[in-house]
């Protein structure tokens, strides 16, 4: 055990035995982890890495194999004729999004 300056010591029970610690940050009787800004950071780390794994698990989407085969076709109107909706589209979504945005600019 290392001896350090008065007033600098801090206790915290372990949650998980009772053991009261001095300057640890694990407990020194069962290991579990004692700083409460640690175990939240690694409980979102966990919930981080979940949703990243689902959404590796799921893969692209019908619609955005669809989007790239439809990019990649050999005729080149179909591409011609699906950039324009493509690109309809996303001016659609972007002025949709903007009327939404003056709607509850208004309303607020
Ligand atoms: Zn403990």
């Amino acid at each position: 055990m290392s001896t350090t300056a008065k007033g600098a010591q801090v206790h915290i029970r372990c949650s998980q035995c009772g053991t009261f610690n001095v300057n640890s940050e694990n407990c020194e009787n069962c290991g579990a982890l004692l700083s409460v800004v640690k175990q939240r950071e690694l409980v979102r780390q966990e919930q981080f890495k979940e949703v990243r794994k689902r959404e590796a698990e799921k893969g692209p989407s019908k619609i955005e194999l669809q989007i790239k085969k439809m990019q990649n076709h050999r005729f080149w109107l179909v591409r011609a004729v699906f950039e324009v909706v493509y690109i309809g589209w996303v001016i659609a979504m972007a002025v949709g999004g903007f009327i939404a945005w003056v709607i509850a600019a208004i309303v607020a």
